[in-house]
Parts: C-alpha cells; structure tokens; sequence
C-alpha cells in the first residue's frame, strides 16, 4: 500500500483564496501582468522615487513643494480620490463613505456625515477615482498634500479640486512614460526588485503541464525584459531564460484597451526592439507589441473559460477582462500577506471584542424590552407587564450603567481593530464591520486572489479550488437576542 504524501503547510497569508470555483485542469492558458505580479518591487521605495520625480517636475513649474515628502502610510489601495472635494475616502461594499480625509487631515464624524450623507461613492462617475495598484500610493499622497497647500491658497494657478487632480494624474502619468524612471529601475534593479525564487518554479510546473504561457504587460519591451531576466533567469535550470516560459510575450499592452479595443498587433523582430506591423494570426513564441485580447481567443483558439489571467491591478487587469471577456481571473493582493498577519496577532483581542458585542446587544434587547412593557404600562394597552413600574425603571436604569461599562471596555478595542495595519485606514479588506469597496470588487471580479504568484505552487496547476459557502444574516445557529426574562 503506497502511503499518503504529506502536504507541504501552507504560511498564513500565504494561501490562495477563491471566489468562483475554479478548476486548474480545465484551464488551457494562464496569462500573468508583470509588474507587481510576476515582477514584485519594494512599492515604498519605487513611489517614493515616482514622488520625488513629480515633486522636482512641479518645482520646476514654481510650485512651493519643496518641503513635501512621500509618506508610505499616508493612502492604501483601494481608497478612492473625491475629485470635487479633495478628499481621500475609504467605502464600503455598498458605497457608503466610511472614513474621509480632507487634505492631510481625517474628517471626523460629523463633517464627514455631512459631506457624504447624500453621496454614494459610484466609480462609473468621474468624480471618483480609485487607487487601483500600488503604483497608486504616490499619486494618492501628492494630491492629499496638494489640497492642503491649495486650501492655503499656493496653488493659484489651480483652478479647484478637480483642476487639482487633472494635473496630479498628468504628471504621474507622466513620470511612468518618460525614459528616466525605467532607466532608473533597470540600472538597479535590486534596489527597486524583491526577487521570488518560486516564482520561476511556479511557471515551469504549469507550463509542464500543458498550460499555455502568456505574459501581457503594459510595460514596453526593453523594461520588459530587464526586468523578467533580473527576476526570472537566476532560478531556472542551466540554459533556460525567462523568454522560455511563455508561449506568447506581449508588451506595451495598453490594457485595459487590451481587452475592450481591437487594436493591431506589431511584431518585437530584435532584441532591440524593433518592430515591424504584423497581420495574421499571432504564433506561439512570439513577442508582440500591443494587439487585443480577441486575437489571442481566436489564434489560439482559447475560449474565455479556458484562460485565467493573473494580475494586480483591480479594473485594468481583472475587473475589465472578467466583465467584458468573461475571462478566469485572479488578483495579485500584495498587502494580503500584513492583513492576515494582522488578523492572526489580533485575534484574542477580536474575540474579547465579540464577546463584549454580545453582552451589549443582549442587553440593549433587555432595555428595548422594559421601555416597551413601561410604554404599555403608562399608555394602559396591551398584554399588562409583570412588571410595576418602579420595576422597571429600576431595570432600566441598571441596564444603562451596564452598557456604559461595557462601552469603556469595547472602545479601546474597537479602535484598535479599526486601525489593524494602518491608523489612518485600517484593513484593506474591511470597513468597520463590513467588507470595504475593495473587497466587493474582488469578490464580484476576482475567481481567486492571493499576495503573490508563487502561492500558486504548492497548490500545483491540477488544483481544484472550490468557493466557500458564505453565510448570510439569516443563516441558523445566530438566534436573536431573547426577549427580557420574568
Ligand atoms: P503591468 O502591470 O505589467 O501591466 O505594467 C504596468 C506598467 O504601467 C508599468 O510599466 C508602469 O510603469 C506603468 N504605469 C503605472 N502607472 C501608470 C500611469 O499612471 N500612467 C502610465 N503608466 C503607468
Ligand atoms: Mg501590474
């Protein structure tokens, strides 16, 4: 009798997560992004250097912002801009506005109630922008510091929040076009580059099984391939290079056109990168500039179910790929790995504070109860009370002083875990209580998400990843809180 293998454990955080059932051997392609997908960098120091290039192009243009300087924790993913009001907010699932920063500065309850009690956040609407990457966090910042000194009346030549934003979003878009950053990264990679050995290990496995390797990057092909050598070459076998993983290259992808548009494909003929307009149908081992992802379907005679596309940005590679092609998709969440470290050290706390939560909700089902039998007793109606009044008045007042007591307790713990991984904005995945904006489009758009590439390898490309159940409010086993006892 052969004995069972042991499975190899699998780090907390570390796990891939999934939304819609999906089915690895059904699977014909898998199509990575690169940047923060199969190329991880140290997203600090990267918008750092994004947010310096910016702040020395607005110098230039007499802007007073010598003294800003980029701050890492200032914004996270998944917050979306407020172009008409220069804020930062943090949504939930529903588009509720749970927490606002106006410039640099946390809105407290009420301004924020104020500002927000008749607006959901709506991403079709162009007031609203969201932080899509984490090539969003220098962008974020610049512009909540960029308020302040236009509310302090520096920015003259600015003609309000929105005129504000417009300029930001120029200059960042920018920086990413012009040679200077690239050169930059691609002259230090390790500066810039967090190396992942599995990650070359990962991509063999699926391409010796039988999976069709696609790389789409919107990064051109020079910084294409700096980049997949410096991460890729050193971890695989004597020969291999990076370029041997992959069936089809396509840089300069333009997504998320990629997916919607029916743009020509030009060839990559040398290492250059020279190009040459190609027409017929794209070939296995080519490298491509451009194109659309229709073309791919047909010339390789892939249907929308058959390939799972892997990237990090939530609209321009999963949301748009899914909606529209109906493509697998699975989101890289970088941060996924702090959360759940988070979740974890937090726990204890978490389940004082849901027990705490109890109490209270038992509680105040007690206190509705004796106001009502007190209403019933005064108003002479209905079924009369076993209680008198003096009774209950005196529950009443007992009752105040314990929900009193256990809000000293639930207080401080409740604010510890709304500021779990960041004090300004706590989990990328919650707001309060709830799922946050973020994590609705995960789950609507993402089959799978997980932090990095590499987490796909212990799983192994015949892996079957099934969907949770989920529970509802209704779900048995969450009776409501009893009624008051005799
Ligand atoms: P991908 O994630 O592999 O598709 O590549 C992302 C590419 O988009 C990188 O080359 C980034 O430098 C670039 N990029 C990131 N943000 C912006 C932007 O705001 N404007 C233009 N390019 C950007
Ligand atoms: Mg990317």
């Amino acid at each position: 009798m052969v004995s069972p293998l042991t499975l190899p454990p699998i780090p907390e955080g570390r796990g891939v997560f999934c939304n819609r059932t999906l089915n690895f051997r059904a699977l014909k392609a898998i199509g990575y992004d690169m940047d923060y997908t199969l190329v991880d960098y140290h997203a600090d120091v990267l918008e750092r250097r994004v947010y310096d290039m910016v702040r020395q192009h607005l110098i230039e243009d007499g802007w007073p912002v010598e003294s800003l300087c980029f701050d890492p924790v200032m914004v996270t993913r998944g917050l979306v801009i407020d172009t008409e009001l220069g804020n930062l907010v943090k949504a939930n699932r529903f588009g509720f506005v749970k927490r606002a920063m106006h410039g640099t500065r946390m809105l407290d309850f009420a301004e924020q109630r104020e500002a927000y009690d008749q607006d959901l956040v709506e991403l079709s609407e162009t007031r609203w922008s969201f932080l899509n990457t984490l090539f969003s966090l220098s962008e974020g910042c610049l512009y909540a510091q960029l308020v302040d000194l236009l509310d302090q009346g520096k920015l003259p030549q600015v003609k309000g929040y929105a005129d504000l934003y417009r300029r930001v979003r120029a200059k960042v878009d920018a920086q990413h076009m012009e040679g200077q950053l690239k050169a930059e990264i691609a002259a230090s990679p390790e500066t810039y580059v967090i190396q992942d050995p599995q990650a070359a290990l990962t991509l063999l496995d699926q391409r010796a099984a039988g999976k069709k390797l696609l790389l789409i990057t919107n990064s051109e092909w020079s910084f294409s391939q700096r980049m997949m050598t410096y991460a890729y070459d050193p971890f695989l076998p004597q020969g291999k290079t990076w370029r041997d993983l992959f069936d089809l290259i396509i840089v300069s992808a333009r997504k998320p056109a990629f997916f919607t548009d029916r743009a020509p494909f030009f060839e990559v003929v040398t290492e250059e990168g020279l190009l040459r307009p190609f027409i017929g149908s794209v070939r296995e081992g080519g490298i491509y500039l451009g194109g659309c992802a229709h073309q791919v379907e047909r010339d390789l005679g892939i249907a929308g179910d058959q390939i799972l596309y892997v990237g990090d940005h939530m609209f321009g590679d999963v949301h748009v790929s899914k909606r529209l092609l109906r493509w697998r998709t699975g989101l890289v969440l970088r941060e996924l790995e702090d959360e759940v470290a988070a979740l974890a050290s937090f726990q204890e706390q978490q389940r004082r504070l849901a027990v705490r939560m109890e109490e209270k909700e038992r509680l105040e089902a007690q206190l509705s109860t004796a106001r009502m039998e007190l209403q019933r007793l005064k108003g002479k109606y209905g079924p009369r009370p076993e209680r008198s009044a003096r009774e209950l008045d005196a529950v009443l007042q007992q009752g105040r002083a314990q929900v009193e007591a256990l809000d000293l307790e639930i207080a401080p713990l409740a604010q510890a875990s709304s500021e779990l991984t960041n004090a300004r904005w706590g989990l990328l995945t919650r707001a309060g209580n709830d799922k946050s904006h973020l994590t609705r489009q995960i789950e609507r758009y993402a089959d799978i998400y997980t932090s990095r590439v590499s987490n796909l390898l212990p799983y192994t490309p015949y892996a079957y990843f099934r969907s949770l159940r989920g529970s509802l409010p209704h779900d048995p086993g969450t009776p409501p809180a009893p009624p008051l006892s005799a």
